[in-house]
């Protein structure tokens, strides 16, 4: 399997070599070349197979020959035994039409772990053939960086430096990301939103005094390897509720686009869906792209659901690549003028492509406080903010009775007890894997939300 650059320019790389690149030169983000498709027997053929097992089927065809069928078992062997879960991402019902599906069952409580603790393994794996060092730079709204520190702390090859907006990240998150003592993880808390700190570390991976040093790597959803690892519980839930003869519905919480674009990708693959809904907060650039056709970034509005106070949604121009025929002259070109306007309209290509599959939901922070509430009263389940969102959006879908709604549960609510606690009263406990959580001693930089001051600072810890 080839990869592929959605902006045209940049040269086409392999698995091994997509998984250790961050951003393609040429500033698009890699794909594959094309999306292999599963027969309707080969899907029903996993049914009731284990997770770890299931992960591997879903994953061979992407990973080409850049690891033998055995060794990628073992990988995906040892990514999935870190969950508390047997299931590792169990379905739990909320009525008639509606499930969620629990991604938070890993070591930081998020989904991001299902991908992470993968990406580590793939890491290590790829950097041992040739023995070379990563530098990981990446951003965070929170989850990402605590789920990448856990992934590749103690990792000899790997160095990660992770940038948070200083005081937007919640207590949880960040101690999970500060009180990691090994001597390769680095935190630095930014003075600006995460938008600006994903800016910078953009900046990074194009900036030639970095690169004729360092070889940077990606833990951010740029990273191909992290999307793929998602589209495993795309099939895992639809074949527990009667897929794939039965089409399913999913509702995804979302920032980046990243959780929600490889429900595509499983739909690519053969994955009968029906819907993916995009659920937004008020920073609802996505809404307003999918509803209207205008993607234009405002400022960011903080939330009970820090992890989507996103503005701009990198893994969104993967979508408008692949439907909106798979251009990449065109779609550099569109690009541009986005980075240089903050705004942009979709083409009609692009907008009738993705309004095939995708709608769109905006929840306000009562819409948000309410679906919470509902949940916990009418289901007595208690569910993070962001899962609230796409709970939400499920709810208010006009989706066909007898198709089952599957809202991607995507952080554990103890992530983010004062919200859970405001709407329902109940100050959700962390469960015993997180141990000694607020005990720990935290350790981390400060600087201003300047770029030179950032790569400075890396140049000058980077080993
Ligand atoms: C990262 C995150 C999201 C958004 O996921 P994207 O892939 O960026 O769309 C939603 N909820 C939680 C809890 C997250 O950590």
């Amino acid at each position: 399997m080839k990869y592929i650059s959605t902006r045209g320019q940049a040269q086409s790389l392999d698995f091994a070599q997509v998984t250790l690149a961050g951003l393609a030169s040429d500033g698009g983000l890699y794909v594959p070349e094309e999306w292999p498709p599963f027969t309707f027997g080969e899907i029903q053929d996993m049914r009731g197979v284990p997770y770890s097992e299931l992960a591997a089927r879903v994953m061979e065809p992407f990973v080409g020959d850049c690891l033998t069928p055995e060794r990628l078992r073992d990988l995906t062997a040892r990514a999935y035994s870190r969950f508390s879960h047997r299931a590792v991402t169990p379905l739990v019902q909320l009525d008639e039409q509606h499930w969620i599906l629990e991604l938070f069952h890993g070591p930081t409580l998020a989904f991001k772990d299902v991908a992470l603790q993968m990406l580590g393994l793939l890491f290590e794996e790829f950097l041992g053939e040739n023995d070379g060092k990563l530098t990981i730079v990446g951003a965070t709204s929170g989850d990402t960086g605590s789920a990448a520190i856990d992934a590749v702390a103690g990792l000899e090859n790997v160095e990660i430096f992770m940038l948070h907006p200083k005081g937007r990240v919640s207590e949880v998150q960040r101690r999970q990301m500060t009180t990691v003592r090994a001597p390769n993880v680095h935190n630095i808390a930014i003075d600006g939103s995460f938008d600006d700190a994903q800016a910078m570390v953009k900046r990074i991976f194009a900036d030639d005094n970095v690169t004729a040093k360092l070889r940077i790597g990606a833990v951010n959803s740029i990273n191909w390897a992290r999307l793929m690892a998602q589209v495993v519980y795309y099939f895992a839930a639809a074949l527990q509720l009667g897929g794939p003869e039965r089409k399913i519905a999913f509702s995804v919480p979302t920032g980046n686009f990243g959780d929600v674009f490889a429900g595509h990708v499983a739909s690519r693959m053969g994955l009968p869906i029906k819907r993916l809904i995009v659920a937004t907060n008020v920073n609802d650039i996505l809404h307003r792209a999918l509803s209207q056709g205008d993607y234009s970034a405002g400022t960011v509005t903080p939330t009970a659901a820090p992890s989507m106070d996103i503005q701009v949604s990198s893994n969104f121009e993967r979508l408008l690549f692949d439907v909106g025929g798979r251009d990449g002259a065109a779609l550099a070109q569109q690009m541009r003028g986005f980075d240089m306007q903050k705004t942009m309209r979709l083409t009609n290509a692009q907008r009738e492509g993705a309004a095939s599959l995708f709608t769109s939901t905006r929840a306000d922070e009562d819409k948000t406080s309410h679906a919470m509430r509902w949940a916990y009263e009418e289901c007595g389940q208690l569910l993070d903010p962001h899962t609230a969102i796409g709970l939400h959006a499920a709810r208010e879908a006009d989706v066909d009775p007898e198709v089952p709604v599957v809202t991607l549960a995507t952080a554990h609510p103890a992530k983010f007890p004062d919200a859970v606690e405001r709407s329902t009263g109940i100050r959700p406990g962390l469960p015993a894997r997180t141990g000694d959580l607020f005990a720990r001693e935290e350790s981390y930089v400060e600087l201003p939300g300047t770029y030179e001051d950032v790569r400075d600072h890396i140049l000058g810890n980077a080993a």
